[in-house]
């Protein structure tokens, strides 16, 4: 119930408005997002990577509604490679595809996205497309696959809570696809998306048991220690060396296991959010963990 309101209210213009713009808020923003510049982002990947971990990047951004402003979100994201390669960072991209132009044409959106991808090319480095809600897998999918063709280092995500999602997988494991599994953030019909968390994480066991014998890098994504244990146990079965994949964490969840992950000498990915438009992954953030939201509830009336 509580996660449904947070993740209704995260479409709120005015709450994110009012949000956005109070200093208190934006401070305890800085628990989940590492910043409002690209120069913090900078500095938290560094951190990351003197901690032994490969950091993703994202500006922060979604549901753009001009042409104007998903030209912005794509320049901002062709200077993010080329400063990731000055300043040496073990670092790629991760990027959504509404904030570049999605809502207003696939083939406006596909343009930019070839950008992207040739940019992480020439770098030597990957773009990753985050899946968002529902309405958006088939054409994110589809034009994955497309840019794929062209050009080999994208990737995209998959979620868990989906019922589409085997069929995904099967579809890009054919094309060679790098997969991110998560198991979904936003909010779901139950015509779409398993209603039961027991369901979500089955499902998540059963796309991991398929994506890691694959023979491709893929992305193990979540914080949950029965999915890591799950992982590993699937890793040593049938023999998949810690090179092979990776797990990814968001910044700022369970930094703990992050570190430990690192010191049994597994891959770990920090996914690092930066930008103005926080609002909306902060909600999500909150949405997974309603005990966060006791902590900034008090945080709050305390400062
Ligand atoms: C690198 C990365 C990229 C992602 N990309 C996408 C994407 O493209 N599309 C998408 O829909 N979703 C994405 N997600 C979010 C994902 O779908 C989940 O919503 C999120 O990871 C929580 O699920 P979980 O696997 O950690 O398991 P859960 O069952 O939700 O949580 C397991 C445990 O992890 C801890 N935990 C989880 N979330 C939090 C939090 N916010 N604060 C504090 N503790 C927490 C708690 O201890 C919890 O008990 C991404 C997640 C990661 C890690």
């Amino acid at each position: 119930m509580l996660r449904s309101t947070l993740l209704k209210l995260s479409d709120s213009k005015s709450l994110a408005h009012w949000v956005t713009s109070n200093a208190t808020t934006r401070r305890m923003s800085h628990r989940f997002v590492a910043g409002e510049t690209l120069d913090e982002a900078i500095e938290a990947a560094r951190a990351c990577n003197d901690a032994g971990m490969a950091v993703t990047l994202d500006c922060l951004g979604e549901n753009v509604t001009t042409p104007a402003e998903a030209q912005k979100a794509r320049d901002t994201y062709l200077g993010m490679y080329d400063r990731i390669a000055q300043e040496k960072l073990y670092a790629n991209v991760s990027c959504k595809l509404t904030q570049l132009g999605l809502d207003l044409s696939i083939e406006f959106c596909e343009g930019l996205v070839m950008s992207l991808a040739e940019r992480a090319a020439a770098n030597e480095s990957f773009l990753r497309v985050d899946m968002e809600s529902s309405i958006y897998a088939q054409r994110t999918v589809d034009l994955v696959k497309r840019v794929r063709a062209q050009t080999p280092c994208v990737g995209t995500v998959i979620q868990s809570y989906l019922y589409r999602s085997e069929s995904d997988v099967q579809d890009l494991l054919t094309y060679g696809c790098r997969i991110r599994l998560c198991k979904g953030a936003y909010k779901e019909p139950a015509e779409v998306a398993f209603p039961r968390k027991a369901d979500v994480d089955a499902n998540y066991v059963k796309l991991m048991r398929m994506l890691l014998p694959s023979g491709f890098y893929h992305a193990i994504a979540t914080h949950d220690p029965r999915m890591i244990a799950e992982t590993i146990r699937c890793a040593v079965e049938k023999r998949i060396s810690k090179d092979d994949f990776e797990f990814q964490m968001l910044y700022g969840v369970r930094t703990d296991l992050q570190r430990r992950l690192v010191r049994d000498g597994y891959r770990v990915r920090i996914y690092v959010p930066f930008g103005q438009e926080w609002f909306p992954y902060f909600m999500r953030r909150l949405a997974e963990r309603p005990a966060n939201l006791g902590f900034f509830v008090r945080n709050f009336f305390r400062s």
